[in-house]
């Protein structure tokens, strides 16, 4: 998926303020921050959305899900919202599956 932003920026060929990198996941900083934390959480393997998450797939983005709060934990941050939007409808802008880890200020509930 050579035309997809965030298969470039997890790859390297877009540069990125890298949080984490294995060999599924990468996690990078939102270049848009809307928290105080604004961290991306990705797998390196192109999905589009999560409604496009098959049989197979859930130990990769249970492992994206799991890094996300670790990387709250190193942070610090007892309280964080980890967020998925999928479809243009409910936000995604970016079509290559990313959680939203936000924290460090207050949260509201529910988003707009
Ligand atoms: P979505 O709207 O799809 O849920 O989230 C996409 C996110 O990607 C937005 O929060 C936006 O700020 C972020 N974003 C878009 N382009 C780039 C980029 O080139 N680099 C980084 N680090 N973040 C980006
Ligand atoms: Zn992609």
């Amino acid at each position: 998926m050579n035309d997809c932003l965030f298969c470039r920026i997890a790859a390297g060929k877009i540069p990125s303020k890298k949080v984490y990198e294995d060999e599924s996941v990468y996690a990078f900083e939102d270049i848009a921050p809307k928290a105080p934390t604004h961290v991306l959480v990705i797998p390196k393997r192109h999905i589009a959305r999560l409604a496009d998450v098959s049989a197979g797939d859930e130990a990769l983005i249970g492992a994206v899900a799991a890094r996300a709060a670790a990387i709250a934990k190193d942070r610090g941050l007892a309280d964080f919202r980890l967020v998925s939007n999928n479809g243009a409808g409910a936000g995604q802008s970016v079509f290559h599956v990313h959680f939203h880890l936000l924290g460090g200020r207050p949260m509201t509930w529910p988003p707009g």
